[in-house]
């Protein structure tokens, strides 16, 4: 049933500026949001529904129709219904046959079907050309125009020329297609949308371990000995210092794991002699998930920031300060500014607001909306060069702040080291291999390496 007159319109054949007309079954959430991006970019779109009645929410310049009626105004069908639906199609089957359909369904579970959904559709109706696709953009971001971050769609299909079809709409939409292959990449689309944070598992997993060991080694350190010991209850340590001690030891750890990886996929080409075989499957893995462990050095980083600022106004701090004052007043002497306090305190300041911006600078560069406008030149300076001066500059900020406690006999409760010294190993390891890396006589080698040079060869000419 038509919509109003100008229907007819946007149903007429391709003027200067309107694409071809596409179907879209379901007038659901889906079907709906992507009926009006559509139209925006100039496609003129029939709804096939099992009810005609117009609705306030249809896309205006749409038409609905029934099924039958809407799948022979177009070459392309998008199916915007549940799988568990799908046998509704079987009566359409002479009306669909040689068409296009888009399947965009997704699953409630991982491999929920012995096939996937797009396969399935495919056996349902032999004559037609499945192409899967829009599965992992939602609703909601067609709807609101918040894609920026999610605009590569994955499309695969058996008929080359359909897919070709699909990754038109996909690039007038204004999204990025990305060919997987045949019918057969279905199942991994459709679970891609399902996984939960697959790339950020292991950050996660490391970041939890990591930041419960640092605990519970403060805790133990300054809450359990000086009880034990000197008999001070100090167990309010527990809400600010010691989270204050552990938030920059993370952020540094993890800041230095991102470059890690880097300094032993080098060894290894070097011990090689080549590039062109795989690394270890640790290895690759730890490399793909580098911008986690940055990110979450840098929440780790933000926060040290917050705890500090924090610092002026806590009681504890005030009762120190007094005490230091009242003491000083009581033997009428004041204390002399001690300069090499003075510079390292200063000093120390200055590294870490140093590192933190340059630890931002790092973040924002990695959000894709930022990197998709530099290119690999610029992206390669600010991760790896200005990445390398934060390492250096954190590194700086704590051997400043914590070194004077290496000496110290104080320092080792229960014979053990101070975080501030364990925190040190992994950046001063990072950043002695990459020196070394950077001399002369290793660099060049591996220069030429990375250039596809072989110290033996497998196809010699
Ligand atoms: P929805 O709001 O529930 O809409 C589904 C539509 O299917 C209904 O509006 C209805 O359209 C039609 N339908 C329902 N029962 C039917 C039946 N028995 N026979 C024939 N048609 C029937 O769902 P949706 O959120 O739009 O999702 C539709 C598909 O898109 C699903 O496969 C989903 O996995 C996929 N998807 C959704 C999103 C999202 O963000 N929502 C994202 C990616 C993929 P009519 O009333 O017009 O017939």
């Amino acid at each position: 049933m038509n919509k109003n007159s100008s229907n007819i319109m946007a149903l007429a054949p391709n003027t200067s500026n309107k694409r071809e007309t596409v179907c879209i079954f379901g007038t659901g959430d889906f079907g709906r949001a992507l009926g009006h991006k559509m139209i925006q970019s100039g496609y003129s779109v029939v709804y096939g529904s099992r009810s005609t009645q117009i609705s306030n929410l249809i896309p205006k310049d749409a038409e609905v129709l029934s099924h039958a009626e809407a799948a022979q105004k177009a070459a392309i069908i998008i199916i915007a219904i549940q799988r568990q639906h799908y046998n509704f199609l079987t009566p359409l089957a002479e009306i669909l046959h040689g068409k296009v359909l888009v399947d965009i369904s997704n699953n409630l579970k991982l491999n929920q079907y012995p096939e996937s959904n797009a396969e399935y559709l495919a056996q349902l109706l032999p004559g037609t050309k499945v192409v899967k696709a829009f599965n992992t953009v939602s609703a909601w971001a067609l709807q609101s125009g918040t894609l920026d971050a999610s605009r590569q769609v994955f499309v695969c299909g058996d008929d080359v020329e359909a897919k070709q079809m699909v990754m038109n709409i996909v690039h007038a939409l204004g999204l990025t297609p990305l060919d997987k292959g045949s019918l057969l990449a279905a199942q991994e689309i459709e679970n891609y949308p399902l996984q939960l944070f697959p790339s950020w598992r292991f950050p996660m997993f490391l970041s939890l371990g990591l930041t419960a060991f640092f605990f519970f080694y403060c805790l133990a350190l300054d809450v359990i000995y000086t009880y034990i010991y000197e008999n001070n209850n100090f167990s309010f340590f527990i809400a600010i210092t010691i989270p204050n001690r552990v938030c920059p030891v993370m952020a540094l750890i993890l800041l230095a794991l991102v470059y890690l990886p880097g300094i032993f996929a080098a060894i290894i080409q070097l011990y090689r002699g080549t590039k062109y075989r795989r690394f270890p499957d640790w290895l690759d893995k730890w490399m793909l998930c580098r911008k986690q462990l940055g990110l979450i050095a840098l929440a780790f980083a933000f926060l040290h920031v917050v705890f500090t600022l924090v610092t002026p106004i806590r009681a504890f701090v005030s009762w120190r300060t007094s005490k230091g004052i009242i003491s000083q007043a009581l033997n009428n002497k004041t204390e002399p500014l001690n300069n090499t306090n003075a510079w390292l305190s200063d000093s120390y300041l200055a590294l870490g607001i140093l590192g933190f911006f340059l630890f931002v600078l790092l973040g924002i560069t990695s959000l894709p909306s930022v990197s998709n406008n530099v290119n690999w030149r610029e992206f390669r300076f600010v991760q790896s060069k200005l990445g390398y001066l934060a390492l250096i500059f954190c590194t700086a900020h704590t051997l400043v702040y914590g070194g004077k406690w290496f000496l110290s006999p104080s320092a080792y409760k229960w014979y053990l080291p101070n975080i501030y010294m364990l925190s040190l190993i992994v950046p001063c390891a990072v950043l002695v291999l990459k020196f070394v890396l950077i001399f002369p006589c290793v660099d060049k080698p591996l220069t030429r390496i990375r250039q596809g040079w072989e110290r033996n060869p497998k196809y010699s000419e």
